[in-house]
Parts: C-alpha cells; structure tokens; sequence
C-alpha cells in the first residue's frame, strides 16, 4: 500500500493570508462565482462578442476557476472572506471579497452576517436558512 498520504498537507492547497503569509485553514465551503453580465467576461479576458452572446436571455455563466471562501488566520485571530482565484494547480491569489461580490455567488449563506457582506446578501442568506413555509421571521 502506497496510499499513505500526510493528510495535513494534502489538505492544505498553498493558500496564504496577504497580510502574513502563512498558511490559512478553510473553514467554509467554497461558494461559486457566476458571471450575468458581459463586462464579468470580458474583465476575464473573454471577447465582447462572445460575453454578450454567453449572458444573453438571463443567462449566468459559471466562472470556473474563482469562488469564495472563508479562511481562518492564526495570526489575524479571524476569519476572513476571500475571492481565491486558482492561477495554476497550486497557485491561489486571494483578496477581501466585496459585497458585490456576494451578489455573484449562488446558494450564499452567511449566517454570521459579516459586515463586509451587502444587506442583499444577508436577506438572502435568511431567507435561505429560514425560508420556506417559514413566514414569521422579521430582523
Ligand atoms: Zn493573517
């Protein structure tokens, strides 16, 4: 058997806090990016032709190699939310996620309400903890 692996290392994918450095753990899951609107694509290197054709009739577009994800720091003594951006198999750049950001993800939860996060990502995120069939949640 060849399989033993170093499950701390495996685990870890090369992703650094740009404050300090050293390694973050991830504590969330990693919550997708979409592109809905051609300037999305075309930011990414995409052509206008063929952004404004993939968005077009409401369409959102997967943007494959970027998510967020929140990453605990031991130096920061906090969690942070990130946009990880995958550059090559074990190259990750990160930076704060913005709020509008948020507006991009799909099936958000959030439930500790991080104030970096836009007020429309927080009534999402309830309605997807408390929603359906619920109907007497009020904040
Ligand atoms: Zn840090």
């Amino acid at each position: 058997m060849t399989q033993r692996r170093n499950r701390n290392r495996s685990k870890r994918r090369g992703i650094f806090c740009p404050t300090h450095s050293c390694y973050l753990d991830s504590v969330s899951q990693k919550y997708p990016l979409y592109a809905d609107r051609a300037e999305q694509l075309q930011q990414r290197g995409m052509s206008r032709r063929k952004s404004v054709a993939l968005v077009a009739n409401g369409r959102v577009i997967p943007l494959s190699n970027e998510w967020l994800e929140a990453f605990w720091c031991d130096q920061c003594q906090a969690t942070c939310w990130y946009q990880v951006k995958r550059q090559d198999a074990r190259t990750y750049s990160l930076s704060p996620a913005p709020s509008s950001l948020w507006q991009q993800v799909s099936g958000v939860i959030h439930p500790a309400g991080n104030p970096s996060v836009g007020e429309f990502t927080r009534t999402q995120a309830r309605a997807n903890v408390y929603g359906k069939g619920s109907r007497s949640y009020m904040f």
